[in-house]
């Protein structure tokens, strides 16, 4: 038995299930981050591959199913079942979810098992007031005051700055007239999808002080993700200024996802005391190198900065495999780390349980320690 098989988890970012039954195409699509299902076979992958050694016993069939048994057995089940048993199988006490993306329609994973929390997207909450008030002034003022709303009642903040402008934000927040002339120029272009540098700078700097005012991290997007961001933008090394001058602002950021600049990630959380790395996402596309990515993080990142989560969204099986897969790659990892004599069975847990929950916790106090070790 690993260190890790009994820790429970706080799946620190996560989305809603697709609460119908996908057809085959749909189910292929969310096997990758491309744009669609596409003509390759989306099967043929590490992921597709993890689908069907650890999934597809959880739906009573032996491991490696073929991926046309394995979605008639899903269709045989329904996604309601199948939902029930990827989830409760993954031993995850707090989901939080990022409402920011939802399929439709949509089924939040607290609603089957463990607890709910939301995770608050700010580009979404600026694109959400933008046409209410009839000035740029008081499209800043709206945004600030529907942060704070917001905010109040949700576990972290987000941005998916990555996805729009990079991640090259500057330490300094845009003043005021700047935002406001820049906020003109998006009011006038139609108010709709946020893509101005500016605009977002000065939102990620609101959200770090509503951040550092209750108690909530900002989450970045980093590294990879679906064909909508240009890979080259979107290295956490980027915010470096941005961290620089946010470091006694009183509020945490925790770098999402990550690969393949996971060992960048590290680093910043090496030399920021403010900067968590979350490695979710990652696992079950790297398949049997997942040990060796988790070992590279872990190579400079203080072991209470790191933080477990899936990223799961639109499938159960992703949720369900970034649970399964971190169990196994990093209980694998520790062991060899035991067998080497690099530390006791008392650190090694306590790795562990940091990871798996600790650590995540530490960061949001309002939500109280996970169930004991
Ligand atoms: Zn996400």
């Amino acid at each position: 038995m690993a260190v890790t098989d009994e820790v429970p988890l706080i799946d620190q970012h996560c989305h809603a299930v697709l609460a119908r039954d996908p057809d085959r195409d749909e189910f292929a699509g969310g096997l990758t981050e491309a744009a669609a299902a596409g003509t390759r076979d989306r099967w043929h992958s590490s992921l597709g591959l993890a689908v069907r050694r650890w999934c597809a016993p959880v739906l009573d069939l032996p491991a490696h199913a073929a991926p046309e048994d394995y979605l008639d057995r899903r269709a045989e089940l329904g996604w309601r079942e199948v939902t029930d048993r990827l989830l409760r199988a993954t031993g995850v006490e707090r989901w939080f979810v990022d409402t920011g993306y939802a399929p439709s329609p949509g089924l939040e994973p607290g609603e089957v098992c463990g607890a709910g929390h939301e995770v608050v997207r700010v580009e979404q909450v600026m694109e959400g007031v933008a046409g209410r008030p009839d000035s740029p002034a008081a499209v800043l003022d709206a945004f600030r005051d529907e942060l704070r709303d917001r905010a109040a009642g949700a576990v972290a903040l987000k941005t998916v700055v990555a996805y729009r402008s990079g991640l090259d934000v500057p330490g300094e927040c845009p003043s005021d007239r700047d935002a406001e002339q820049a906020a003109q120029a998006w009011l006038r272009s139609g108010g709709t999808r946020l893509t101005d540098p500016v605009l977002h700078a000065w939102t990620i700097h609101e959200a770090i002080r509503v951040g550092a005012e209750l108690g909530l991290p900002l989450q970045f997007h980093t590294g990879f993700g679906d064909d909508d961001l240009d890979l080259r933008e979107v290295d956490p090394l980027l915010l470096t200024d941005f961290l620089r001058c946010t470091r006694d602002s009183g509020a945490a950021v925790v770098l999402l996802h990550c690969w393949p600049f996971h060992r960048n990630a590290a680093y910043l959380a090496h030399v920021f005391d403010h900067v968590s790395v979350d490695i979710g996402l990652t696992l079950p596309y790297v398949g049997v190198r997942a040990d060796d990515v988790l070992g590279e993080a872990l190579e400079l990142a203080p072991f209470d900065s790191v933080l477990y989560s899936s990223d799961g969204n639109v499938l159960p099986e992703l949720h369900h495999l970034g649970a399964v897969l971190w169990r196994h790659h990093f209980g694998r990892l520790l062991d060899s780390w035991l067998a080497e004599d690099v530390l006791d069975v008392d650190t090694a847990e306590r790795l562990a349980f940091g990871v798996g929950a600790e650590n995540a916790a530490r960061l949001h106090p309002r939500l109280g320690r996970p169930t004991a070790r």
